[in-house]
């Protein structure tokens, strides 16, 4: 087993050797953001095509179905090697793919799973200005009409939010019972008419996090994840994206 993985090993770190790109700290450093995003990018189609961006995805998918040993490999080697973090692609990797693959529909799975792995980018919209830590304090608001949910509210530190194309959404759509229990978790296209994402400029110039205002925004119900009010049970499972 041991020299199994440094078999793996090996091949991991041959495998940067050929394809770190060179010098890219000293291009980052002070980049604009669309270079910074344009970079981030090309890193992510190359590192999935390989097959190290989603060791932790279920056997199937590209890369997929790596031993817990064999991913702790990827990331000691990735850090040794100083390789770029995902941190454009993080939330869509692990954050949406987990969710998703283990409660989604089948149709939700065959809309982003793929996408993902095809570099589509997503936010998580749980943080509220009053609900941080006290997540179950969330007010932002969504109201049933048909087929869609109106959704007003305003989440805060938004990471990447400004470059998504989908949000990981909670929103209120109870106010009986326990405050724990009114959550529903949305998929929320980021291109949906009312949604404003505002990066908040950080003492050192960064701009990672965003408050996200939304305003009368329209939701599919389809795009719900689960039962109305049922987002805390999503929100305590871990798992795996199986594959197809
Ligand atoms: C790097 C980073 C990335 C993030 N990205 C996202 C994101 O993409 N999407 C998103 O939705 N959120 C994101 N967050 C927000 C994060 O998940 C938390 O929700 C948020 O940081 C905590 O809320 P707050 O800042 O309002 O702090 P508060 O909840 O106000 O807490 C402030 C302090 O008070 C303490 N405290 C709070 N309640 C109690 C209590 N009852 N008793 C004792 N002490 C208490 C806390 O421990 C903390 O020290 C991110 C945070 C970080 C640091």
């Amino acid at each position: 087993m041991d020299q199994e993985l440094n078999g793996f090993r090996n091949e991991v770190r041959g495998w940067l050797a050929a394809n770190l790109p060179q010098g890219w700290r000293d291009r980052m450093v002070g980049a604009d953001s669309t270079t910074f995003v344009a970079f981030q990018r090309e890193w992510f189609a190359t590192i999935a095509a390989a097959g190290y961006a989603t060791p932790h995805w279920e056997k199937g998918w590209t890369g997929g179905g790596r031993s817990l040993a064999e991913q702790v490999v990827i990331f000691v080697e990735m850090a040794r090697a100083d390789a770029p973090r995902l941190l454009l692609h993080f939330i869509s990797l692990y954050h949406a793919a987990m969710t998703i693959s283990h409660w989604g529909t089948v149709e939700q799975k065959k809309q982003h799973l793929p996408a993902i792995l095809q570099g589509s980018v997503w936010c998580q919209g749980f943080s509220e200005p009053n609900a941080g830590s006290d997540l179950a304090s969330l007010r932002t608001q969504a109201v049933r009409r048909g087929d869609v949910y109106i959704v007003n509210g305003q989440k805060i530190w938004s990471t990447m939010g400004q470059y998504a194309d989908w949000c990981l959404l909670l929103v209120r759509t109870s106010n009986e019972g326990p405050k724990q229990s009114g959550i529903t978790y949305l998929l929320m296209d980021m291109k949906s008419k009312g949604v404003t994402p505002r990066p908040i400029k950080q003492i050192t110039g960064d701009e990672e996090f965003n408050e996200v205002f939304l305003e009368n925004v329209e939701v599919p119900v389809e795009n719900r994840l689960g039962g109305e009010g049922k987002a805390g049970r999503l929100l305590r499972r871990p798992c795996l994206p199986s594959a197809g």
